[in-house]
């Protein structure tokens, strides 16, 4: 008779992967940044000098909720596939309580509204680093429907 195989440890060693899924390493959400982008964007780009975060804190996507060490670093990350891909992602507003109601057959359904999302600037009147948030204008809600 022969006893059930031994369980191969294909993966024992690869810590690399477990770490991604690890709480420690966990960023915030789509849903959470999108909060941050409507009601913190002033707080979170221009952060006080923390000396724990990389680069002082100065250098944030708010995005991508990422810090980064120099100016140079984090230009460099807004043409990044990821930072374009994540800035692709927000466009639609997120996933919210009322969405799941009306799939669930309570309201009428509503496409998901677009937005138009521009990476964060700075301001040369007040030195101020500013994302902007904007509705789709009816233009280009049209252009959605063709
Ligand atoms: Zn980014």
């Amino acid at each position: 008779m022969g006893k059930p195989q031994r369980r191969r440890k294909m993966h024992s060693g690869d810590t690399h992967l477990r770490r991604r899924w690890r709480t420690r390493s966990r960023k915030r959400d789509l849903d959470q940044i999108d909060e941050d982008l409507v009601k913190k964007s002033d707080e979170l780009l221009n952060q006080e000098v923390d000396l724990d975060q990389p680069g002082f804190a100065q250098f944030y996507c708010i995005h991508c909720a990422k810090y980064f060490i120099d100016e140079n670093a984090m230009e460099s990350h807004f043409k990044t596939k990821v930072h374009k891909r994540r800035m692709k992602a927000l466009e639609l507003e997120p996933y919210s309580i009322e969405d799941s109601e009306r799939a669930a057959g309570h309201g009428s359904f509503k496409t998901a509204k677009k937005r138009k999302l521009e990476t964060q600037f700075c301001d040369p009147e007040d030195g101020k680093t500013k994302v902007l948030v904007q509705e789709a204008t009816e233009d280009e809600k049209k252009m959605e429907i063709k």
